[in-house]
């Protein structure tokens, strides 16, 4: 019998806004512990939670980007349990009433295929504090509230999902759909987006569902897949030696590329969800929804297929320009006032990635600007320098922080292009190549490349290749 997994994934995503969900405290990362906190976000008694609006600006914001029907009365809850992290004892979540609800996003499979995964609901809720923990036998652990009340967005899936790779492209594309839309950074080395997948097997063709097992917070895509590749094989051996599973919480080991148990269901919490009575319901009105929908950016899918159309470059191009919002924008920076879109994206997509990947930075760090590219790639079509000459002048951009212009000033990399110039140092060649230029006559042909070459050699590589080829051929014909 063959089995197929279902799969349904939580993904939290942290919300973009200056200040905390419930209180007016910094949301900035990397901030010495506990700076960022408030009798509010301490859960200190009596102190009072008032809603940041952006927190629902940005969650309507990513309901709208999601296809999701925005809920005109949602109401925010309090789910209690105990743990260090969470001073109030309580976390603030929605609950029966999230805030989006049934939405979908479209993945393609690798040969262009369609699927529909639905999202069952996207609700707002708190994040809690940081626990760290020291590594020395018998060490303290501290805490860190300072992440305790940063906005979160939890997006839940129907198990649409069959496989590891379909998740893989379905996180992708939310991912995307996030940034686009300025609703999250997405930084996972940050824990701005932390995944849960829930898995079950179940006999090929059948309905029901098999005891699903929980695998908590993996905080990158590949781990996700691997889990997940590890859960099918584990259950299914599972299942196919006659064992009866039970519902477990489980962790994935990234060292082990294994889940290993975390908790039974015997052990899984009650959180008591009552409505927070410190909190009013959020009533939103139409005209609040539309002014969102009008602001809303262009979603990854719609400017990839504007790309193909409107700089002509193949899907393969537009897909990797528009993996993140700032490479699309800077790719359009450049491309919008520059005639040659396909160069600017082979440019990109080459010599800038790969510095990029080589100083592990993002692209709107890079001392390149857009202005700073297209000047360069002018002065390539221009023939002020070759396009081989090109790399050189970028990699001392890179390095020195310098416009093309200055770099090719005082290194003077100008491009000969001058005739005169150009004959002069041609003749002085065929001078004292004598030898070379008889074997060319004699019809020794490679003769004449040997010639070119020891042209370019004498200009530093600075000789117009079009005007040395057509000189010498009409100096030796
Ligand atoms: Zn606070």
């Amino acid at each position: 019998m063959n089995y197929e997994a279902v799969i349904g994934l939580e993904i939290h995503v942290q919300i973009n806004t200056k200040t905390k969900t419930f209180c007016g405290c910094s949301t900035e990362f990397g901030a010495p512990p506990n700076t960022h906190t408030c009798p509010v976000c301490l859960g200190l008694p009596g102190a009072l939670p008032v809603l940041n609006e952006e927190v629902i600006k940005k969650g309507i914001t990513a309901g709208l980007a999601l296809s999701c029907k925005i809920v005109k009365h949602s109401v925010f809850a309090r789910k209690n349990y105990f743990y260090p992290d969470l001073p109030k004892a309580y976390q603030i979540s929605q609950y029966e009433s999230p805030l989006n609800t049934g939405g979908y996003v479209v993945i393609k499979d690798e040969s262009g295929v369609e699927k529909r995964i639905v999202i069952t609901r996207a609700h707002l809720e708190e994040d809690a504090g940081k626990l760290i923990h020291d590594e020395t036998p018998r060490g303290p652990s501290y805490i860190d509230f300072n992440r305790c009340g940063v906005p979160l967005l939890e997006i839940v899936t129907d198990p649409d999902i069959r496989t590891s790779e379909e998740a893989y492209r379905f996180l992708t594309a939310v991912k995307e759909i996030m940034q686009f839309t300025g609703v999250s950074g997405c930084n996972m080395e940050k824990g701005e987006l932390r995944v849960d997948v829930n898995i079950s097997m179940r006999a090929q063709g059948e309905d029901g569902f098999g005891v699903k097992q929980e695998i908590k917070n993996m905080n990158s895509f590949a781990n996700v897949r691997r889990a997940l590749d590890y859960e099918i094989k584990r259950q299914t051996r599972l299942i196919r030696s006659g064992e009866v599973l039970t519902q477990q919480t489980r962790l994935f080991d990234q060292n082990k590329n294994a889940t290993v148990q975390m908790r039974t269901k015997e052990e899984a919490h009650d959180y008591r969800y009552f409505p927070d009575p410190d909190l009013v319901p959020v009533v939103i009105q139409e005209a609040f929804i539309g002014e969102i929908r009008k602001g809303l950016t262009e979603l990854p899918e719609a400017r990839r297929n504007r790309f193909v159309k409107e700089y002509s470059l193949s899907e393969y191009d537009a897909a990797n320009l528009c993996s993140s919002l700032a490479i699309a924008q800077y790719f359009e920076d450049v491309a919008e006032a520059y005639k040659n879109p396909k160069k600017v994206a082979n440019w990109i997509l080459g010599e800038i990635m790969r510095v990029l990947n080589d100083r592990k930075i993002e692209i709107d760090e890079f001392q390149v600007t857009a202005p700073m590219l297209r000047e360069l790639l002018e002065l390539t079509d221009s023939g002020v320098i070759s396009g081989k000459m090109a790399k050189g002048v970028f990699d001392e951009m890179v390095s020195s922080g310098m416009r093309a212009n200055q770099v090719v000033d005082e290194k003077g990399l100008k491009q000969m292009s001058a005739r005169g110039e150009i004959e002069a140092v041609i003749d002085e060649v065929l001078k004292v190549n004598e030898v070379a230029v008889s074997d060319y006559q004699s019809g020794k042909k490679n003769a004449f490349g040997f010639l070119i070459g020891q042209v370019m050699k004498k200009t530093g590589g600075r000789a117009n290749p079009g005007l040395v080829n057509e000189i010498l051929r009409s100096r030796m014909n």
